[in-house]
């Protein structure tokens, strides 16, 4: 038995070593007589692509048959290649049990690329080294470290529905320290929490800003809107704590969220918020003021402030989505520890539906898409039982719900999130020299945006996966 083992050991390895020196020798090849669709430039027929080092070497008319003849080909007749997807907005450190399997879920899925938008260093800088190491079988990930909260801080370790996300800060001089070593490890962007104090949350966007490093995060409930982009934060996440700010009495909630956060009850950070979040959120969205909104509109617009609204967040809790049997088929793609976890927690849930602040939502991102403020598609997965990669999807279609096109909704999942991070010139777009990641469909996703779930191959870093592989990385044990 034990001699078995070591055999089986020692074939795996052999096997292992071919599939490497085989996709060295494949670095370079064609993708053939394929409808590239460009997120900014939109689609071209009959193209063919040469894939080399990584990146799109070339791209050439399909029928000039003189070009790369002696290269490997791929035959994409009647397929469709977009950029790889990015989820900008995702949690490796929620779930411990799930982690291992996110990359191969994200590849699985399309996604390319994902924003993590706040866990501990010692998690989410363990996955940054990980995926750089491993840049075929991992999406490239670009992570913010932990949230920077102030006190008492909201995702503190106090429950499994608060697992320690965020560093609390008690002063200004907290955040100088816990910023710069922030920056020190690398962080590729600062997320800002709800429980900053003006002047905490003035000091991180300073320090930011020296470091040419992007803010984004959540209006922190002792600010208002207005104060909190003019002070430079470039990014807002869910839409959070728009409405307070949009609202006509918006100065009297903030007195009101001033004097709650003095925490006279001495709650956690997580009560605290939920109770202030109790008190202002749907008066103020009753309560919202059309000038006012045009006003936070028109800032948004001039401070190009990207938005990352994460509509399939509130619009599965708002339909009690996760209760449909079409869902309950998805789960099967986890791993069987999280599968089992996940359906005994959704058990739990109530079927109640309220559709108001998700259909504020909704609502909301229509009126902003007709300014010209940049969007982009991110999830919260696996906060809210969002299957990485999958609930990608389910945002794209929300985006085209609330009126994006399908070629803008394809850009708020590639070219845009790309140039959050300055990176417009390499990721996100289907050029020569951009890097070579890749989707290719068997239908066209600007006919419909649901066709961005029929893969037909994927590409990372140049390494290209087939269906037949993209179907196996999903039958996770
Ligand atoms: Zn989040």
């Amino acid at each position: 038995m034990r001699l078995y083992f070591h055999f089986l050991v020692i074939l795996v390895l052999i096997l292992q070593s071919c599939t490497e020196s085989e996709s060295k020798i494949q670095d370079t090849y064609v993708l053939s007589n394929v409808t590239l669709i460009d997120p900014v430039d939109g689609s071209e027929s009959n193209k063919s692509l040469l894939i080399k080092d990584g990146k799109i070497g070339q791209i050439f008319e399909a029928n000039d048959k003189r070009i790369f003849e002696g290269y490997s080909r791929y035959d994409l007749t009647g397929k469709f290649l977009i950029p790889g997807l990015w989820d900008a907005h995702v949690h490796y450190a929620f779930n411990d049990s799930l982690r291992s399997s996110m990359n191969r879920l994200f590849l699985a899925h399309g996604i390319t690329s994902v924003r993590d938008t706040g866990g501990p260093m010692e998690i989410v800088g363990e996955v940054k080294k990980y995926t750089k190491e491993h840049t075929t079988t991992s999406p490239n990930v670009f992570f913010a470290g932990p949230l920077i909260d102030g006190t008492p801080n909201v995702y503190n370790d106090s429950s499994p529905s608060y697992p320690l996300l965020s560093i609390e800060n008690k002063d200004p001089e907290e955040i100088v320290q816990n910023t710069a070593g922030l920056i020190a490890s690398e962080v590729d962007f600062l997320k800002a929490y709800e429980m900053l104090t003006e002047e905490q949350f003035k000091s991180l966007t300073k320090i930011a800003q020296e470091h040419k490093l992007k803010v984004t995060g959540h209006i922190p409930l002792s600010m208002n809107l207005f104060s909190a982009v003019e002070a430079g934060l470039n990014g807002m996440e869910h839409l959070r704590n728009l409405e307070m700010t949009a609202a006509s009495n918006a100065e009297g909630l903030q007195r009101q969220r001033l004097g709650l956060l003095k925490n006279k009850d001495d709650l956690s950070g997580g009560f605290l918020r939920l109770l202030i979040h109790q008190k202002q959120r749907i008066p103020a969205i009753k309560a919202e003021d059309a000038e006012r909104f045009k006003k936070v509109a028109k800032l948004l617009e001039e401070k190009q402030v990207f938005q990352t609204p994460t509509l399939v967040l509130y619009r599965n809790y708002a339909t009690k989505a996760f209760k449909d049997s079409s869902f309950l088929k998805e789960l099967n793609k986890l791993p069987e520890f999280v599968r089992n976890e996940w359906t005994s927690q959704l058990a739990l849930i109530d079927t109640t539906t309220d559709k108001t602040y998700s259909n504020w939502m909704l609502n909301t991102v229509k009126k902003l898409r007709t300014y010209d403020i940049p969007f982009m598609t991110g999830t919260d997965t696996p906060i809210g039982f969002l299957i990485p990669g999958r609930s990608l999807h389910r945002e794209l279609e929300l985006f085209v719900m609330t009126g994006f096109s399908n070629l803008e909704a394809l850009q708020a999942a590639t070219v845009n999130p790309a140039s959050f991070f300055e990176l417009d010139d390499e990721l996100g777009r289907v050029k020569e020299g951009y890097r070579a990641d890749l989707l290719i469909l068997d239908a066209n996703p600007l006919d419909d945006i649901k066709n961005t779930q029929k893969s037909y191959a994927l590409v990372k870093d140049g390494r290209f996966y087939s269906k037949e592989e993209l179907h196996a990385m999903l039958n996770l044990k």
